[in-house]
C-alpha cells in the first residue's frame, strides 16, 4: 500500500495496516517534506512537550520492517499518481491541509499582514517559511477563536526562556527575544461562548509570566445561557474570571474582544490599525465601525487543502472527495484510492482524530482487499526503482533517523535538547544527500 503523507494520519494508517501480524500489509510512505510527521512537528506548538511527545509513538510504528519511508519525495512532481496506482494495491491519500484561508477583506495583502499558517511554520522550523521580524511591532491582531489563534497568540507573549528547552531553532529565540511585542489582540466574530478554543489552552494564556490578560466585562454575556455546552460554559467562565482581574502593569498585555469583525487591513506601506465592524451576539453585522490600531495582523481563518496533480479534489469543499473513505474520481468510487485526516475530513480535529479515522478506513480497505489485489497492474510493487530512474534522492528511514541526530548535536552545541533544522539544505546535508562544504 502507497500511504502519501507522512502526517499523523499517514503514520497511523500504517499503523493500521501492519499491526496485525496475521497479514500485515507492506506499506510504503510517500512523504513531500525530507522528515515525517506532518503539523505534529510544523503546526503543533513547540512549547506543548506533551503532545509534541506523540513523536516517539509514531516513531515506533515507523520502526516496524513493513513500513518503509520515502521522504523528499513530492507525488505529482516527482513521481506522479499514475504510475503509483500502477504498483500498489492500494493508495491512500494522507496529504494534510496546509494552505490558508483569507478573511476577504481589503488591505490584507498589506505588509504586516499575514496568516497564522505562516506564522506558525516560522516558529515551528518549516523549511519552506518565511523570516519573522518583532523588533519593531508593538501590536498584534490575531483574527480567529480556535486554538491555532491561541497558540499564536502565546508565542507572541511567552517568554523566550520558557521555550529554551523545546526543539525551536536559535534563529526563532533570538527574534523573540528582540520583540518589542507588548499588546495581543485575539479577535472573535461571535459571543464569547461560542468561541472554539479548548479551555485547557484557553487557561495557558491566563498563566503566562509576565502578561495581563484583559476581557472588557461589557462583551461578556450578563447570564451564562442554560443551553451551552460544557465546553462553552467552562470557557465563558475562564473569561469571566479573567474580566474581574485587573491589570497589574506587566510588560505585556492580552485583549480578548468579542463581536468583533474585521472589515479592512487599514495601512500604507505596512499595517497601521485593524478596522472592525461591532457585530451582534451572532456575528451579524450592525454597521458600527471601530479602529484598533496594531502593526502585524495574523488570520486564522483556517486551513484548507490544495490541489495535488492527479489526486481527485473538491475545490468548494476544498478537501479530497471521499464516500465512505473512498475516493471519488468523477463522482464514483475509484478503485485502491482511499483517503484519511484532514485532507478527507478536512481541517478539523485533533492528533487522536486521525487515529480513529486510519482505522475506520482501513477496515473499509481490508473489506476491499480481494478486488485490490486483482486489479494491479503488472508492474514492479513500490517506488524505488522509479526514484532511482528519474534521479529523485529520497531519505529513507536511516537517512531521517541521521537528521535527528544532527539535531540533537545542534541542540547540544548550544547546551539545549534536539533543535530543529529548518532550512532544506541544511535537513539534507544531514541526511547525506547534498554535500554544502
Ligand atoms: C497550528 C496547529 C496546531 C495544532 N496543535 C495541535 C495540538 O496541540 N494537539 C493536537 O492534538 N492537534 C493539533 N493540531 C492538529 C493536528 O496537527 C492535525 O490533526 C494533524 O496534523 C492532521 O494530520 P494529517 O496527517 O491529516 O495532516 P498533516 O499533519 O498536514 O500531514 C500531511 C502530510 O502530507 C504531506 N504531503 C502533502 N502533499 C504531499 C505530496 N504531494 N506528496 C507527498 N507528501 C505530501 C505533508 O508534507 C505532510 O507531512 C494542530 C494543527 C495546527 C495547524
Amino acid at each position: 500500500v502507497a500511504v502519501i503523507g507522512a502526517g499523523p494520519a499517514g503514520i497511523y494508517t500504517a499503523d493500521a495496516l501492519t499491526h496485525d501480524d496475521d497479514g500485515p500489509a507492506e506499506v510504503d510512505l510517500i512523504e513531500r517534506l525530507p522528515v515525517p510527521y506532518g503539523l505534529l512537528r510544523y503546526g503543533v506548538a513547540p512549547d506543548h512537550l506533551k503532545i509534541k511527545a506523540v513523536g516517539e509513538a509514531l516513531r515506533k510504528i515507523l520502526e516496524r520492517p513493513s513500513v518503509r519511508l520515502f521522504a523528499n519525495v513530492a507525488v505529482g512532481e516527482d513521481v506522479t499518481v499514475d504510475q503509483l496506482r500502477d504498483r500498489y494495491d492500494a493508495i491512500i491519500y494522507c496529504l494534510g491541509a496546509s494552505a490558508d484561508r483569507s478573511m476577504g477583506i481589503a488591505g490584507e495583502e498589506l505588509p504586516g499582514s499575514a496568516s497564522a499558517t505562516e506564522f506558525v511554520s516560522w516558529y515551528n522550523g518549516h523549511p519552506d517559511r518565511e523570516s519573522h521580524d518583532l523588533s519593531e511591532v508593538r501590536a498584534v491582531a490575531v483574527v480567529g477563536v480556535g486554538n491555532v489563534a491561541l497558540d499564536v497568540a502565546r508565542m507572541l507573549l511567552v517568554e523566550p526562556a520558557d521555550l529554551e528547552p523545546t526543539d525551536v531553532t536559535e534563529d526563532v529565540l533570538t527574534v523573540l527575544r528582540a520583540s518589542a511585542v507588548t499588546d495581543v489582540h485575539i479577535f472573535g466574530r461571535r459571543a464569547a461562548q461560542h468561541v472554539k478554543f479548548t479551555t485547557k489552552e484557553l487557561r495557558e494564556l491566563g498563566e503566562l509570566t509576565n502578561v495581563d490578560v484583559l476581557v472588557a466585562g461589557e462583551n461578556l454575556p450578563d447570564e451564562v445561557p442554560a443551553d451551552l455546552t460544557p465546553m462553552a460554559k467552562r470557557n465563558v467562565a475562564v473569561f469571566q474570571e479573567w474580566s474581574e482581574r485587573t491589570a497589574e502593569g506587566r510588560p505585556r498585555r492580552l485583549h480578548m474582544h468579542f463581536r468583533a469583525r474585521p472589515a479592512e487591513v487599514l495601512g500604507d506601506d505596512r499595517v497601521r490599525a485593524l478596522r472592525l465592524e461591532r457585530t451582534t451576539a451572532d456575528g451579524g453585522g450592525t454597521g458600527e465601525l471601530f479602529d484598533v490600531p496594531v502593526d502585524r495582523v495574523l488570520r486564522s481563518v483556517g486551513y484548507r487543502a490544495v490541489p495535488v496533480p492527479g489526486v481527485p479534489f473538491d475545490s468548494e469543499s476544498h478537501t479530497v472527495p471521499t464516500v465512505d473513505h473512498r475516493v471519488l474520481r468523477d463522482g464514483e468510487p475509484s478503485p485502491g484510492e482511499y483517503a484519511v485526516g484532514w485532507a478527507k475530513r478536512g481541517a478539523t480535529g485533533v492528533l487522536g482524530t486521525n487515529r480513529s479515522d486510519a482505522t475506520e478506513t482501513i477496515r473499509v480497505v481490508t473489506a476491499d482487499a480481494a478486488q485490490l489485489r486483482a486489479r494491479r497492474v503488472d508492474e514492479p510493487p513500490g517506488v524505488g526503482d522509479l526514484l532511482v530512474d528519474a534521479g529523485v534522492r529520497f531519505v529513507d528511514k536511516s537517512r531521517w533517523l541521521t537528521i535527528l541526530d544532527v539535531e540533537a548535536e545542534e541542540g547540544a552545541a548550544t547546551g539545549r535538547g534536539r533543535v530543529k533544522l529548518a532550512d532544506w539544505d541544511r535537513l539534507l546535508e544531514a541526511a547525506g544527500l547534498v554535500d554544502l562544504t
